[in-house]
C-alpha cells in the first residue's frame, strides 16, 4: 500500500517519455481476483478438479489454488465412478464434465465398476491456465490436529494453507496448538527458502472446532496470514457468546503482536473453502475472495504483493484504490471504493490506540462515514489502523444469517 509510480524528476521527464515511446509501456499494477482455498475429489470435495477449475475460470476469477487436505495433485490417483448413494462421482457427472470441458478422462475397470484418474496439477495447468487471464496456483491444506490432555481432552483442528509449494508438506505434531501451528509455518517457510521462491501460508478458520485462539494467533512467527472470513458455514467465523469472532480475534492478536513483540501484523484473507459444487449449500463456491494488486498475473508477483500487504479481502464490495502514507509517526490511510449500481457504502476504520492510563489497548472503531472515499489520519499513540467497507447489499449466498457484503483492507502499523 504505497504510491505505485515513482515521481519522475522534472529534468528526466522528457527523456523518459522518449524512452516510453520507443519501448512497450511498463505494465501497470492492477487488481487480480482469486480464491486460495477450495477442495476437490483429491480430498473431501464433491467435484472433479477440472470442474472446480472451470467453475472459477468461467466466473472471471484470475487465479485459483486447489488446496486439498495433505496432498498436491501429483501422480496417479484413481477415483471410483459409482451410482451408489453417497457417491461423489456418478457416471452422469463424468459424462457432463467430458462434454462441457471437451476432455476425455482416463478410466480403468475395477471389479464390477470403473475408476477415473484424477487430473494432475500439470494437466489442469495445460487445460485452464492462460497468461494474463487465469493462473493456477499450487496449493495444499496442511491439516494437523492437537489433542489437549486429560479426560476432557479434545482435538483442535489446525489447518494451514500453503500456496506456491512444489512438493506436498506433511502435517505436524507438538505439545500445544501454538507449537503445532508454528511447526507447520516453519515447514512452509523452510520449503520456500530451499526453493528460493515466494510462498504464502495462511492459517484457516481458527474457530472451526474452536481449534485456534487469538492468543495462539499472536504467536505465529514465520507466517502472517489468516482467514478472517471462510465461506464454509460450519467454521464459527462469527464466534459465540463467550468466544470472539474472527475479526475481533484479528485485532486482539495484532494488539499483542504490536506491544509485546517485533512480530509483523497479521494480514486477513477471505476464502470459499468450497467443498460442494452440486447444490449442497454448506460449503458452496463464490462466497469470498481476495483482490491482489500486482503488475503481472504470475505466482511470484502475486505472492510477493500479498506478503507486502497489497491486497484486500472481499465478499462482494469492490475497491478502487488503497494508499497508506506514513510520515514520521502520523500518517493517512485512504480508501476509495467503487460502488455498484444501487449500492451505498459505509467505510469504517478499525485499530487500536495506547490508552493514556497505561491499560491494555482494545480494538476500537476509530471513525466511520459514508463512502465511496474516506481517509483516516493517525497520530502518535496508535498501534495500527485498517479499513472495513460495508455495503447495504445483502450477500447473495450468505455464510451466516443477515450477512451484508463487505471488504477488508490490511492493517497498517502506525507506531
Ligand atoms: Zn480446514
Ligand atoms: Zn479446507
Amino acid at each position: 500500500m504505497r504510491p505505485l509510480l515513482p515521481t519522475l524528476l522534472p529534468g528526466l521527464a522528457a527523456l523518459s517519455l522518449l524512452a516510453l515511446a520507443a519501448s512497450p509501456a511498463e505494465p501497470e499494477a492492477r487488481w487480480w481476483k482469486g480464491n486460495t482455498h477450495t477442495h476437490t475429489l483429491w480430498s473431501d470435495g464433491d467435484a472433479l478438479p477440472d470442474v472446480v477449475m472451470a467453475w472459477y475460470r468461467q466466473r472471471d476469477y484470475h487465479f485459483l489454488a486447489l488446496t486439498d487436505h495433505n496432498v498436491l495433485q501429483q501422480g496417479d490417483t484413481w477415483f471410483p465412478i459409482s451410482e451408489r448413494s453417497g457417491s461423489r462421482l456418478r457416471p452422469e457427472q463424468v459424462e457432463a464434465a467430458e462434454a462441457d470441458l471437451e476432455v476425455t478422462f482416463e478410466q480403468r475397470a475395477k471389479g464390477e465398476g470403473q475408476d477415473l484418474r484424477l487430473s494432475r496439477l500439470e494437466e489442469l495447468r495445460t487445460r485452464f491456465a492462460e497468461p494474463g487471464r487465469f493462473l493456477v496456483l499450487p496449493g495444499e491444506e496442511v491439516t494437523s490436529s492437537w489433542r489437549s490432555p486429560g479426560k476432557d481432552g479434545r482435538g483442535h483442528p489446525i489447518h494451514v494453507n500453503a500456496l506456491g509449494l512444489t512438493r506436498p508438506l506433511p502435517p505436524q505434531q507438538g505439545d500445544s496448538v501454538s507449537e503445532v501451528l508454528n511447526r507447520v509455518l516453519d515447514s512452509i517457510a523452510d520449503h520456500g527458502a530451499e526453493e528460493q521462491r515466494t510462498m504464502v501460508s495462511h492459517l484457516n478458520h481458527p474457530n472451526f472446532g474452536w481449534g485456534v485462539t487469538w492468543e495462539d494467533m499472536a504467536t505465529m512467527r514465520r507466517g502472517r496470514f489468516f482467514e478472517l472470513y471462510n465461506g464454509h458455514r460450519s467454521t464459527n467465523d462469527q464466534g459465540a457468546e463467550d468466544r470472539p469472532g474472527c475479526e475481533e480475534m484479528w485485532d486482539l492478536a495484532n494488539i499483542r503482536r504490536s506491544l509485546g513483540s517485533d512480530l509483523p501484523l497479521l494480514y486477513g484473507v477471505a476464502t470459499d473453502d468450497a467443498h460442494h459444487y452440486s447444490g449442497n449449500p454448506v460449503a458452496a463456491p463464490g462466497r469470498a475472495w481476495i483482490q491482489v494488486r500486482a503488475e503481472k498475473l504470475e505466482t511470484d508477483a502475486l505472492l510477493a504483493a500479498m506478503q507486502a500487504g497489497d491486497f484486500y479481502a472481499s465478499t462482494g464490495v469492490v475497491l478502487d484504490d488503497l494508499q497508506a502514507d506514513p510520515e514520521g509517526d502520523i500518517g493517512t490511510l485512504s480508501v476509495t471504493a467503487a460502488p455498484r449500481e444501487g449500492e451505498e457504502l459505509t467505510i469504517e476504520f478499525w485499530g487500536a490506540r495506547r490508552p493514556a492510563d497505561g491499560a491494555v489497548p482494545v480494538p476500537e472503531l476509530l471513525a466511520s462515514g459514508p463512502g465511496p472515499e474516506l481517509n483516516y489520519t493517525w497520530t502518535p499513540g496508535h498501534l495500527f489502523v485498517r479499513a472495513k467497507v460495508i455495503s447495504n447489499l445483502q450477500h447473495p449466498d450468505p455464510a451466516f444469517e443477515g450477512e451484508r457484503q463487505a471488504a477488508w483492507t490490511q492493517p497498517v502499523r502506525t507506531r
